[in-house]
């Protein structure tokens, strides 16, 4: 797949009324699922503008792929959510909905449950290769299911992630909704079935051979060193190792929200921490 003027070739166009003309940057693609058992509901929901959403990109569970919003253009799909501060994320990213219903219920009696907690029938859940067991606070203490992604969608993921690196050199994260929408915390999308580390090694794939690997920051703290913690929130506690220095170099290892894991130093001495991305700054 290549993306020219906006548009992937291989994917079929429909065009989403629900779009802001232009882009401020492209920063990060941003990972949802759509939370229904096919890619007409979403795609049907996109085209009116009573739907009040959209994505750049809808994959089937066959792997067909809708492109619904011209790449050069801002899709309304995840407006509230924060990545390394200085907001608007939309008109920063690309937004691919897989086609996926999300987190099920197992009923006392055994049956499966949707979101909603209405029973689905197998037939409905029978294009998902399983599910598997995990729980996400943001949904509850209980057990959820979720469906796996067929390896054709997956496939064709990898393709758009591939062609939006090609296509805009200044994307240097992959995220879900759920890493994005820290605030809220409302959006556990796309769970964890979503293979992310798999996606994100193509960032890895694109960097020239010749480098370590990975995105360098440098801290930007001139008035008072850069805390680093043990997790992505002040509720946290200090590493012991910190803080770090103004103008320490140190690399890129996830982002959530606006905080971002980083290694310091590498071989034996090399520790790894959480720190607020505002104070980091492309090396
Ligand atoms: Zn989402």
């Amino acid at each position: 797949m290549r993306i020219s003027g906006g548009w992937a070739d291989g994917a079929e166009r429909k065009p989403s009324p629900n779009i802001n003309s232009g882009h401020r940057s492209r920063e990060c693609v941003v990972v949802h699922y759509t939370a229904g058992y096919t890619a007409s509901s979403a795609v049907n929901t996109f085209a009116t503008t009573a739907g009040k959403a959209s994505a750049h990109f809808v994959v089937e569970v066959d792997g067909k792929v809708t492109q619904m919003v011209n790449c050069n253009d801002t899709a309304w799909h995840a407006g509230f959510g924060v990545f390394r501060g200085g907001g608007q994320l939309n008109a920063r990213s690309i937004g691919i909905e897989i086609v996926n219903p999300g987190y099920h219920f197992r009923s006392t009696t055994g049956q499966i449950l949707n979101w909603e907690r209405k029973p689905v029938p197998a037939s409905r859940l029978a294009p998902f290769p399983g599910m598997i067991e995990a729980r996400d606070p943001w949904v509850g203490s209980a057990n959820l299911l979720w469906p796996l992604y067929p390896e054709a969608q997956l496939k064709a993921v990898e393709n758009i992630i591939r062609a939006c690196l090609a296509a805009y050199p200044t994307i240097s994260e992959v995220v879900g909704h759920r890493d994005v929408d820290t605030v809220r915390k409302l959006k556990v999308d796309p769970g964890p079935a979503f293979p992310m580390a798999r996606m994100r090694r193509l960032l890895s794939d694109r960097a020239d051979p010749a480098d370590t690997g990975g995105v360098k920051l440098k801290v930007d703290a001139p008035t008072s060193p850069l805390n680093i913690r043990g997790g992505p929130g002040t509720n946290f506690d200090k590493l012991d190792r910190g803080p770090l220095r103004h103008g320490l170099v140190v690399l890129e290892l996830e982002v959530r929200g606006d905080w971002i894991k980083v290694r310091v130093g590498d071989g034996n001495s090399a520790f790894e921490g959480w720190c607020f991305g505002d104070y980091l700054k492309p090396a």
